[in-house]
C-alpha cells in the first residue's frame, strides 16, 4: 500500500487542490446562530454541508449532527479509526495582502484563512482517506476497523461541537484518533486548563480621601493585558500628589480629567499559556497604585487591600493561587490574569490556568478555589478542559510516529508537548495532535497572510493516508 497511496496523491493533485480552494472560499466564521442546522450561523454550516457532500460524493456514508459537527466513514467494524478536524476559522483581522477568503495559488503557497488552521489539513486528511478507502476497495483488502473523518464546526470558539458530538448526539469515541491541527511529529502531551472568575465585593469607601472609582484591564482570559487603565477620585491635593509619584514611574501615564486622576498603564501581551513572556499592565497598575506608601496612605484601605492582594495572585507561574508546581513531562503550571475589572463595588478578575498534563484536573481546580476563597474571594465560575497525556510507547503515537517518520525523513526531531488544547482533549488518551506543521516552520495560524505551501498539503494527504491505513488495517 505504501508506494500506492503516496502514487493515489500524485494522480488526483489537481483535485486535492481546486476542493481544497473551493472549501477555503467559505468565510467560515463563527456568527450568530441561524436556526436549526446553523448553530454557529450560516457559513460555517454551509462549510460542513459542502464537506460532507464531497465525502458523500466520493462515496463515504455521511451524517450531519445538527450543524454542530458531522461525519464521513468507509469500511466496517466495531471499531474505529478517527479523524478530527475544524472547518470553522477566526476572523481574517487586519493587514493581508492576499484575499483572506481567495484562496490564491502563488509562490508555492495557498493564501487565505484556514489554509493551516484548519482547513487545509483537513482536507488533506479527507483525500488521504479517499486514497486508502479507493486502494482498498480496488485490490480487495480489508481494513480491520472503520474509518471516520470527524469535522467539528466550533473549535476556535467554545467546543460545543465535540460537546454536542460526543454528548448529545450519542457518537462513540474513536479506538484511536489524530487531530491535524498542531505540529508534526506528534504532540503526545497537552497541558489541563481551566478559567476561573474570582470576585470580591469592595464597597466604594466614600468617606476614603482617595480611592478607586473603576479599573479595567484585559480582553480576554488566553491573553496577558497590554493596557490598563483606573481613575482615581478624591482630594484635589492629593490627586495631584499622586500624579507627581506616578508619571515618572515606567509604563504608567496620569492625566487630570474632569472625574479625577486617570491612570493608565502599558505592558505587553502575551498568549496566555506563556505569562512570562508578556508584561501584565494590570499587574504593572495595581503595583503602581499601592507602591507609594508615602502618598497612599490616603487611599481607601479597601482599594489598597484587593489591589495589593491581586498584584501578588497574579504571579504567572500560580505559586500565590496555591497550584504552582510542574511535571518532567509538561514542566510548569503558567497562571495569566487576563481580565481585571472593578466597577460599582464589586471587583473582577480571570484567571487562565494550563496545569501539567499528569496533574489531578479535579485536585487542581480544588486547591485554586481552596486558595482563593480562603481570602474572602468567591469563584464565580469555572470552566474546566482535562489535560492530555499519552506514553510515548503506547498507540496511537507509536504507529503515528513511525509514518511521519518513513514519510519525511526526519528521524530526529522528538515528539512535543504543548499548553495550548486540541480536539485530542475531547478522545483522551485515545488520540493525539499530528501535524500539520512541520518542524521549523513559521507559525502563521490566526495571522494576516496565513498560507499552506501547496507541496505540503499533497505530502500531507500522503502521510495522512498512511496513518488512517497503517491505524486501521
Ligand atoms: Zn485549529
Amino acid at each position: 500500500m505504501k508506494d500506492k497511496i503516496s502514487a493515489w496523491v500524485d494522480a488526483h493533485e489537481s483535485e486535492i487542490i481546486a476542493r481544497t480552494q473551493a472549501i477555503l472560499r467559505l468565510p467560515s466564521v463563527k456568527a450568530p446562530t441561524a436556526g436549526s442546522g446553523a448553530p454557529f450561523g450560516t457559513p460555517i454550516a454551509e462549510a460542513l454541508h459542502q464537506t460532507l457532500s464531497l465525502c458523500g460524493d466520493l462515496g463515504m456514508k455521511t451524517e450531519n449532527f445538527g450543524g454542530y459537527a458531522g461525519h464521513a466513514e468507509f469500511g466496517t467494524g466495531s471499531e474505529i479509526v478517527g479523524m478530527l478536524g475544524h472547518l470553522d476559522v477566526v476572523p481574517p483581522g487586519e493587514g493581508w495582502t492576499h484575499d483572506p477568503w481567495g484562496a490564491e495559488v502563488s509562490e508555492g503557497f495557498i493564501w487565505g484563512r484556514g489554509t493551516s488552521d484548519d482547513k487545509g489539513p483537513t482536507f488533506a486528511a479527507l483525500f488521504g482517506a479517499k486514497a486508502v478507502f479507493d486502494l482498498c476497495a480496488a485490490e480487495g483488502i480489508p481494513l480491520s476497523r472503520r474509518v471516520r473523518l470527524i469535522f467539528g464546526c466550533d473549535e476556535e470558539s467554545g467546543w460545543e461541537c465535540m460537546a454536542h458530538y460526543f454528548g448529545p448526539a450519542g457518537q462513540p469515541k474513536p479506538t484511536l484518533a489524530f487531530t491535524p491541527d498542531a505540529y508534526f511529529p506528534l504532540v503526545y502531551a497537552e497541558k489541563g486548563s481551566f478559567t476561573a472568575v474570582g470576585e470580591k465585593q469592595v464597597p466604594e469607601d466614600r468617606a476614603a480621601l482617595l480611592r478607586v472609582a473603576w479599573f479595567e484591564s484585559g480582553l480576554r482570559p488566553n491573553m496577558v493585558p497590554r493596557d490598563a487603565g483606573a481613575l482615581l477620585v478624591g482630594d484635589s491635593g492629593l490627586l495631584e500628589g499622586a500624579e507627581h509619584v506616578l508619571v515618572p514611574m515606567s509604563g504608567i501615564t496620569a492625566e487630570r480629567t474632569a472625574d479625577g486622576l486617570l491612570v493608565r498603564a502599558l505592558g505587553k501581551s502575551a498568549h496566555g499559556s506563556t505569562p512570562g513572556q508578556g508584561d501584565n499592565a494590570a499587574i504593572k497598575l495595581m503595583r503602581a497604585l499601592t507602591s507609594q506608601i508615602s502618598v497612599f496612605d490616603d487611599l481607601s484601605s479597601a482599594d489598597s487591600k484587593w489591589m495589593t492582594d491581586l498584584a501578588l495572585r497574579g504571579a504567572p507561574d500560580g505559586g500565590e493561587v496555591g497550584i504552582g508546581g510542574s511535571d518532567e513531562v509538561t514542566g510548569a503550571l503558567t497562571s495569566n490574569l487576563g481580565v481585571v475589572q472593578y466597577r460599582e463595588g464589586v471587583v473582577r478578575a480571570t484567571f487562565n490556568v494550563r496545569y501539567p498534563a499528569t496533574w489531578d484536573g479535579d485536585e487542581t481546580t480544588g486547591r485554586f478555589r481552596a486558595s482563593v476563597e480562603k481570602s474572602g474571594w468567591t469563584v464565580a465560575s469555572l470552566s474546566h478542559t482535562p489535560p492530555l497525556y499519552v506514553p510515548q510507547d503506547q498507540e496511537p503515537v507509536k504507529t503515528l510516529l513511525r509514518v511521519y517518520r518513513e514519510q519525511t525523513g526526519d528521524t530526529t526531531t522528538a515528539p512535543l508537548t504543548m499548553g495550548g488544547r486540541t480536539y485530542a482533549t475531547s478522545v483522551a488518551p485515545v488520540g493525539v495532535a499530528f501535524g500539520a506543521a512541520m518542524p521549523g516552520d513559521e507559525d502563521c495560524a490566526h495571522q494576516a497572510d496565513e498560507r499552506f505551501p501547496v507541496a505540503r498539503l499533497l505530502q500531507c494527504a500522503k502521510i495522512y493516508g498512511h496513518a488512517l491505513y497503517e491505524l486501521a488495517k
